[in-house]
């Protein structure tokens, strides 16, 4: 037996781990490492599992081909690339190169080789067919920073500030808030609250955040907009604004602007509208504002929910109008060290609506954002017949017959495609309708280093940590890295790739490790140097916010025309029950995130299977006693768009009228029929026709009116 360090990739948490390994180097224990100096030993349900992951009987450990009668065969990897490459050959020259369309899964994102890789892949690849996770539930944020603006030094971080807002994110759950309780969340929110941290917690649900929170609203699911528009209402007609901050950073007449697309919100229509306490709104707008440091923070709540751009555009306009970022001469605690040194800059990085660019996609008029093609139109790229339309898809590490909306749309899309890749370690969704699944390696099968997202750090120290590849492939297996599919398919292709700035040796693979060396160049803190670290560092580098460069003059644009165009049809549009009631339905489904998946990755876990074996539909018990439903009991629920089954369980953090789910649950519609069990997947509920944003085409995932009925 012995034990080694490393840290956990199940979510961008990176929590440290101890591996004990028998003699035949079989993970027989993972446990959280109380020396790692990030995540101080909190480890949660899915990273003390990963040995079941690891050692699961049902995972792929060759590549695998699809047989004419929908079997699937072993076929070695490198036979599987050379017959991939002229698939793709003969697609390219008969239909161009947008047919062939790259999506990056959440396990690309948590792989720092596969991150670079795959965009550079596009590049030479010549593609404009990119999709990502990122666009499926947190685009309104990319519409925001687009419309609105953002700042160079970014909002004060929660361990420096006196109050701290969450809007629709539960992080204690979620983990995966760049900056906000990312690793050991419990204790240090524990922490700060007992050096006198305010909180308040708006969220559909009373969340396991709430339970810390000194102001908690509750309000109705899909009222973002109201709520936020409430408290910025009474924030500037008390004059609590920060009036010099928004003077120097703000475009001219702009606060104007926003009091005009206010001023409707008054505390008592927020109230009527969203089901909360006037007085409690104002505490909160008070209790924010009055507050000298501190950031509100949203999670995938308002990115999801109706109106979501703009949710999020006025979700930020809160820090702006309060001034709620580091100034010049702060010390930067967060450096990104594994990045070169760059400043940092008190100032307005100004909005350029990027989106309105690039021509519009012959789907819904979509734009695209920050070089991505938005993920929901993805399927009717693939079904709409024309130019552009896609007929490759190469699944990189994600899920989209689980986790796109309007799952029957999907599965029918990627069935019709000339050829499916995937990049899985399991058979899960999408690998059972591929072409060709390519077994990727497991976490602790490859070297790595923690997720970083747009050059920034996820962390909220001046910390990283490197793992060296821990358990070597079983013999016999043909196990491959994520990269090395798209380095062996651009060798085929007479592609020259760059990892980053460097061209790559086409004739002879690079090593993990070696790309790991070349996306280091230049860090901070050279890998080598954090190496010598098991547990991860964090540095102790002096940074410090710098005063505006003198040719900075951008602005934030806290009220654009079109945000205001939007603000005041919420404010005419009927209230949540006459919604319903014109409808036909009696309830509106909430969806949240829980503990014991991560998207739909970990359900390999038996534990979490035993834990939750179903998606199970949580209802306030009042809503259960006035149906006769008993926990357990199955019943249908259905939107305008679709049905699914599900069993009921009692809940009281949710209020009557509301039904909970997770998301990304189940199999494949045909395989769920008739049944609770496995399916419930949300996404048979959602339409990506109906009730779709502008410029992201983001589709309402949440906040669905539905009705129940008992299954008999
Ligand atoms: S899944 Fe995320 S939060 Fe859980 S142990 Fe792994 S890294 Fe940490």
């Amino acid at each position: 037996m012995k034990t080694v360090k490393s840290f956990c990739r199940m979510c961008a948490s990176a929590c440290g781990t101890v591996l004990t390994l028998d003699d035949n180097n079989k993970l027989v224990k993972v446990r959280p490492d109380e020396d790692n100096p990030m995540s101080n030993g909190y480890l949660c349900y899915k990273g003390l599992y990963a040995d079941e992951v690891q050692n699961s009987p049902d995972r792929l450990m060759h590549t695998v081909k699809r047989m004419a009668d929908g079997s699937y065969q072993r076929i070695d990897s490198e036979q599987a690339l050379d017959e991939i490459a002229d698939k793709m050959r003969a697609l390219i020259a008969e239909h161009g190169r947008d047919s062939i369309a790259l999506y990056k899964g959440g396990h690309s994102y948590l792989t720092a080789t596969a991150m670079i890789m795959l965009p550079m892949f596009r590049e030479a690849l010549g593609t404009n067919s990119y999709y990502s996770t990122a666009t499926i539930d947190q685009s309104a944020k990319f519409v925001a920073v687009e419309r609105l603006g953002a700042w160079g030094a970014g909002k004060n971080p929660l361990e420096e500030s006196e109050v701290v807002m969450l809007v629709g994110t539960n992080p204690l759950v979620a983990h995966s808030s760049p900056g906000l309780l990312t690793t050991d969340p419990v204790k240090t929110l524990k922490r700060e609250r007992a050096r006198g941290l305010k909180m308040i917690v708006i969220d559909p649900r009373r969340s396991e955040c709430a339970a810390f929170a000194d102001i908690f609203l509750q309000p109705w699911p899909g009222e973002d907009a109201t709520v936020v528009s409430g408290l910025i209402r009474i924030i500037l007609s008390e004059g609590w604004e920060d009036k010099a901050f928004v003077a120097e950073h703000v475009k001219d007449g702009g606060m104007e602007r926003l009091w005009q697309a206010v001023e409707h919100f008054t505390p008592d229509y927020v109230a009527r509208r969203a089901g909360i306490d006037a007085a409690d709104l104002f505490r909160a707008a008070q209790m924010f504002a009055e507050s000298s440091t501190g950031a509100v923070f949203s999670g995938t709540g308002p990115s999801m929910a109706p109106h979501a751009n703009l949710n999020e555009h006025l979700i930020e306009n809160l820090n702006v109008i309060c001034g709620r970022f580091r100034h010049a001469g702060e010390r930067i605690h967060d450096i990104p060290i594994l990045l070169p040194e760059r400043p940092v800059y008190a100032q307005v990085i100004p909005p350029v609506r990027g989106f309105a660019m690039v021509p519009p996609s012959r789907i819904r008029g979509a734009g695209q954002l920050w070089g991505e093609k938005m993920t929901s139109t993805l399927p009717d790229e693939i079904l709409t017949p024309g130019e552009g339309q896609v007929r490759c898809l190469f699944n990189a590490g994600g899920n989209p017959a689980s986790s796109f909306p309007d799952q029957l749309k999907t599965v029918k899309a990627l069935k019709s495609l000339d050829l499916l890749v995937s990049l899985q370690a399991f058979m899960d969704t999408t690998a059972r309708l591929a072409d060709y699944v390519f077994a990727v390696k497991l976490q602790y099968e490859r070297a790595d280093i923690p997720m970083y997202m747009f050059d920034m750090s996820y962390y909220p120290k001046s910390w990283s940590q490197y793992t060296p590849e821990i358990i070597p492939p079983p013999e016999g297996a043909d196990l491959v890295d994520d990269w090395y599919v798209f380095w062996g398919l651009a060798k085929r292709l007479g592609l020259q790739l760059a990892f980053g700035d460097q061209p790559l040796d086409m004739e002879t693979a690079p090593t993990t490790d070696e790309l790991l060396q070349i996306r280091c160049r230049g860090s901070v803190v050279p890998l080598d140097e954090l190496k010598k670290y098991p547990e991860g560092k964090v540095f102790d580098l002096e940074q410090y916010v710098q005063p505006a460069q003198p040719e900075a003059t951008g602005k934030f644009d806290v009220m654009p025309d079109d945000v205001y165009a939007e603000l005041l049809q919420v404010a005419g549009e009927p209230f949540r029950q006459e919604v319903l009631a014109q409808g036909g339905f009696t309830h509106q489904l909430q969806v949240r995130r829980v503990r014991e998946i991560n998207n739909s990755s970990a359900m390999w876990i038996k534990a979490v299977e035993k834990r939750m074996p179903y998606n199970w539909a949580a209802m306030h018990p009042d809503d259960l006693a006035a149906m006769n439903l008993a926990a357990d009991e199955r019943v249908t629920i259905r939107s305008e768009h679709g049905s699914i089954p599900a069993h009921v369980r009692p809940d009281d953090s949710i209020r009557p009228g509301v039904v909970s789910m997770t998301h990304n649950w189940g199999g494949l519609p045909d395989e769920a029929e008739g049944s609770a069990e496995p399916g419930s997947n949300v996404n048979l509920l959602i339409s990506t026709e109906q009730h779709v944003e502008p410029i992201n085409a983001m589709v309402r995932m949440t906040a669905i009116p539905i009705s129940i009925t008992r299954m008999d």
